[in-house]
């Protein structure tokens, strides 16, 4: 019985890698359309919830590789598609993020932002290519899928201002059904990364994630990732005059400064802490005592109930410091995204199929990082994996970080997320029965 098992397991794995070489192949045909998808998705990049040209290129696209089950204006500009493959089975799902940033692109390549102001600075370009991508190669390869591929286009990742109303992206997209009729029986999603921790050292060192290689966490991947919007309010008064006044700038620049101490002082040192104030805004003229100021930040942590702590925290700081001067303030806090937790048994499972494409010492176990991603509402719903796709190439000069004006992608990682992805699915529908 043993030794039959072991025959039918080796059966198996070498159908999985026949299967690889005939995607790899298709792959390769497939590459010079898939850059040319990637250059246009980059040079026409959408801020969130803006994505309209973005959707149409991905459902113009799906028509043409023959998908009929396209729905569009999900959650806004989302779209989802349907695959069937050429046996019954599980559905599982594939999703990728369409948004871009409010960042103005540095590099002169020729598929540069033609948008002002607006950039793939977090390659969710590279996303769309890749989930457009397998959605060709399974189209083309319906006889390897046992069971059917749901495709998740989502807007808005990059999450709107603390004082939106309402639901974005991911979550909006859950509560409008995407995990429903069918419900996906595991969800897939990747980010392109050029660096991590690796997870086989505690010391600090980070580590180019080249095209070619995968990096993963077998559980908790990320952190809670919060937004917040201060308001200082004083009072309006002459400069020359600050003491008829209350100086709101003042009471602010102080109100900076010890919101870090909050990391620093008054929490555990060994609970990951992120406090950052990314922008503020006040004041009308050189000689006006400022009457108001705006700030704005986010938080990040791994622990929920420290998170909570963290916010009272924040509002002790606040009503101290403005209370002192005379100021008041109000504070708009919003618990954005939740970590990631990839599911266990789902990583362990996937990473053959990884390993196989990829090669062994291609696939980088790392360390959470403090980064935040809405893919966690997918992955509260059904069993999720979030990988990242190594876009690093340093002769190339591709090393730079996300959201910075300098990111780029090497497109040699396409054909690995494409494969990767593809084996992924494919590996899970093989050994997923209904
Ligand atoms: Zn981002
Ligand atoms: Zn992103």
């Amino acid at each position: 019985m043993r030794s039959l098992l072991l025959l039918l397991a080796a059966a198996g794995a070498l159908a999985a890698e026949n299967r690889d070489a005939v995607f790899s192949q298709s792959i390769a045909q497939m590459f010079p359309k898939l850059v040319e998808i990637r250059r246009d998705i980059h040079s026409h990049p959408e801020l969130p919830n803006e994505e309209v040209r973005t959707a149409k290129l991905v459902a113009d696209r799906l028509k043409e590789l023959g998908f009929t089950d396209i729905r569009t204006g999900v959650a806004g500009t989302g779209v989802v598609a349907m695959l069937k493959g050429a046996q019954d089975g599980p559905c599982v799902a594939v999703r990728a993020d369409m948004d871009a940033l409010p960042i103005k692109e540095l590099r002169s390549t020729p598929y540069r932002s033609k948008n002002p102001g607006v950039m793939h600075a977090c390659g969710h370009d590279v996303h769309v290519t890749c989930a457009l991508g397998v959605a060709e190669l399974l189209a083309k390869h319906k006889d390897h899928v046992k069971g059917s591929v749901k495709f998740i286009f989502q807007p808005a990742e990059e999450a709107m201002p603390a004082t939106f109303k309402g639901d974005w992206g991911a979550k909006l997209m859950v509560a409008q059904g995407v995990l429903e009729d069918p419900r996906p029986a595991a969800i897939f999603g990747l980010h392109t990364t050029a660096s991590v921790q690796p997870a086989s050292t505690t010391d600090e060192v980070t580590q180019y994630l080249k095209a070619g290689q995968i990096g993963y966490t077998a559980g908790v991947d990320n952190a809670n990732s919060d937004r917040f919007r201060i308001v200082i309010k004083g009072r309006m008064a002459h400069g020359s005059t600050p003491h008829k006044g209350v100086d709101a700038i003042a009471v602010a620049a102080e109100a900076v400064m010890a919101l870090q101490m909050i990391k620093s002082r008054q929490t555990n040192t060994r609970q990951p802490l992120v406090i950052s104030i990314g922008l503020i805004k006040g004041g009308d003229r050189e000689n006006i005592i400022a009457e108001r100021v705006e700030m704005g930040g986010t938080v990040r942590t791994f622990d929920s109930k420290f998170r909570d702590g963290v916010i009272e925290q924040m509002h002790r700081v606040l009503k101290g410091i403005t209370a002192a001067h005379g100021a008041e303030y109000e504070m708009e806090y919003r618990k954005t995204y939740p970590r990631i937790e990839n599911d266990r048994a789902l990583v362990e499972a996937t990473l053959s199929a990884f390993r196989r494409v990829c090669g062994e010492k291609n696939v980088i176990e790392f360390s959470p990082g403090m980064g935040g991603e809405d893919f966690s509402y997918y992955a509260q719903v059904v069993p999720g994996f979030f990988f990242r796709l190594g876009v690093a190439n340093e002769e190339k000069g591709f090393i730079h970080g996300g959201h910075t004006p300098m990111y780029d992608c090497d497109e040699e990682s396409i054909k690995t997320g494409v494969a990767a992805m593809a084996a992924a699915v494919c590996d899970f529908l093989d050994r997923v029965r209904p």
